[in-house]
């Protein structure tokens, strides 16, 4: 069986603010597993690439403006149903929608400055793992 594994970005709005070690927590509590992480910061290229799917979108130059404003963290997260039990760690897109308790509600401060990042389905995260992560950093990969 192929283990399921999804990409989550700590953005660069939650390391600003000194928040990336409580997602960290939170991530760790969940009883997710950590299997990768890489510190740096996007490209104008590298996050254009990254979030191809929302060019043309009126929110698209202000996102990579956004996204290349500082570091971000990259890990690979493992466990049972991954995908959704990380988006629903994450909460909705804008933190004003965002469930009580979730990452967005609780660091995030504006549908855009929203602190994080997860991928949507297994197709994304592998290609969003990928993106990231070479095969020598993610053995199995
Ligand atoms: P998610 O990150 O929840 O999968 P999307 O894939 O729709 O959400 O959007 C990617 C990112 O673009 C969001 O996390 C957020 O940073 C930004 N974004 C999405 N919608 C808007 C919007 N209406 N205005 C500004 N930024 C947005
Ligand atoms: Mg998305």
């Amino acid at each position: 069986m192929q283990s399921i594994r999804t990409l989550a970005i700590i953005k660069p709005d939650a390391l600003r603010s000194g928040d990336a070690g409580k997602i960290l927590t939170v991530i760790e509590d969940s009883g997710l597993t950590i299997e990768a992480a890489r510190m740096f910061r996007l490209t104008r290229e590298q996050a254009g690439e990254f979030y191809g799917v929302h060019k043309g979108k009126p929110f698209y130059e202000e996102l990579l403006s956004f996204m290349t404003s500082g570091p971000c963290i990259a890990l690979v997260l493992s466990g049972e149903n991954t995908i959704a039990r990380w988006r629903e760690l994450m909460g909705a897109t804008d933190p004003e929608k965002a469930a009580e308790g979730t990452i967005r509600k609780l660091y995030g401060t504006s549908v855009r400055f929203n602190a994080c990042h997860g991928s949507d389905a297994p197709e994304t995260a592998r290609q969003e793992i990928a993106f990231f992560f070479s095969g020598s950093e993610l053995p199995e990969n």
